[in-house]
């Protein structure tokens, strides 16, 4: 007999009122695998500041500084380069030339915002405005990519990487003139979250969208299990002795808040409110986006969506692409009320 903990999120979800659909639920089903990363630190650190205007003079730099987190030290590589490496690390070249472009000017932007921001690096790697792991973007040199892909997949793959690069050379999302913070992530489970559920700080591009088309996302749907007794023995590991037993879960764990996007915000665990990040991480959960089945003395915890769910979500742009969608359309798709600009 199964028992459903945390079930009303479900519902939740599609009882919301969304104001601004602009593209129809669809589902399919295939399978790509990929690791399409989720930033999920860097709204934590930014502060109320005022960005700067873009200026006339916003150009590309040719080279840049990149803190390399495989060797610990800082390259000074050509921009372009970098992009290039950036989009074949965040997104497996099998997906649409239009989800590649909609990465690369993303990866572009954000490369722009860290380098405005932090000109004389950060507090995780002070040389540089930006590092080569996911709490930056995903970057990996040719070789690495070579040596981790089939023989042969640069030949075949790489002008499909260059071209979706070169294609949109300059190009930068903006929003009221400023460069934005463009957030993206792996899958988002239907729809994206606001800034603030996720981060402390509301910001007005990134607000919570439909995404519809995430069927070929090998991440929408996952699973962990674990027997009762282990679940109790790590919640009670972190937040102390608590009156739950595997013959009173149902009655001790509730849903507290549940975000716009259908993350979970808190739980109420024996009266205690512990959020859905903690448990995400508690218990290495692909989202937020989570519930509980207990099947006597197992739990499987089933989750939607893979990453923050805030900004674009890569699955989503890749399937709004194969619907016909172009870069443009993607980009001001997930974020809302945005400008593509030429820096020159
Ligand atoms: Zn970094």
């Amino acid at each position: 007999m199964l028992k459903r903990l945390i079930f009303a999120f479900v519902v939740f979800t599609m009882l919301l009122t969304i104001p601004n659909i602009s593209l129809n639920l669809f589902e399919k089903k295939l399978g790509l695998t990929s690791e399409a990363s989720g930033k999920e630190n860097t709204l934590k650190n930014a502060d109320a500041k005022p960005e700067e205007k873009v200026a006339r003079d916003t150009y590309e730099p040719e080279l840049i500084k990149v803190f390399n987190t495989k060797t610990n030290e800082v390259m000074v590589i050509d921009f372009e380069e970098y992009l290039k490496g950036v989009v074949a690390s965040e997104m497996p070249v099998e997906f649409d030339i239009e989800a590649l472009k909609a990465q690369a000017v993303a990866a572009r932007t954000y490369l722009l915002y860290r380098l405005k921001k932090y000109p004389d690096g950060q507090a995780e790697h002070p040389k540089a405005a930006v590092c080569t792991g996911v709490h930056c973007q995903a970057w990996n040199s040719k070789d690495d990519l070579i040596a981790s892909h089939y023989q042969g997949w640069y030949d075949e793959n790489w002008d499909k990487i260059e071209s979706a690069v070169e294609s949109t050379r300059g190009q930068i999302l903006t929003y009221e003139g400023k460069i934005i913070e463009p957030l993206y992530h792996s899958t988002s489970g239907g729809r994206t979250e606001n800034s603030e559920d996720v981060f402390s700080l509301a910001v007005p591009y990134l607000r919570s969208v439909e995404s519809p088309y995430e069927g070929d996302s090998p991440k929408l749907n996952g699973s962990v299990k674990i027997s009762t007794s282990e679940f109790i023995e790590k919640i009670e590991s972190v937040y102390g002795d608590m009156d739950i037993r595997e013959d009173n879960l149902e009655e001790k764990i509730l849903l507290g808040e549940v975000s716009e996007g259908g993350r979970i915000k808190t739980i109420i665990i024996d009266d205690k409110e512990i959020s859905g990040r903690e448990i995400r991480s508690l218990f290495n959960l692909n989202s937020t986006n989570f519930s509980f089945i207990q099947n006597g003395n197992e739990i499987e915890i089933l989750t939607t969506g893979y990453g923050h769910g805030v900004g674009m979500s890569q699955w989503g742009a890749d399937g709004m692409a194969k619907e016909g969608y172009n870069y443009q359309e993607i980009l001001k798709h997930y974020y809302t009320g945005v400008e593509i600009v030429n820096m020159k």
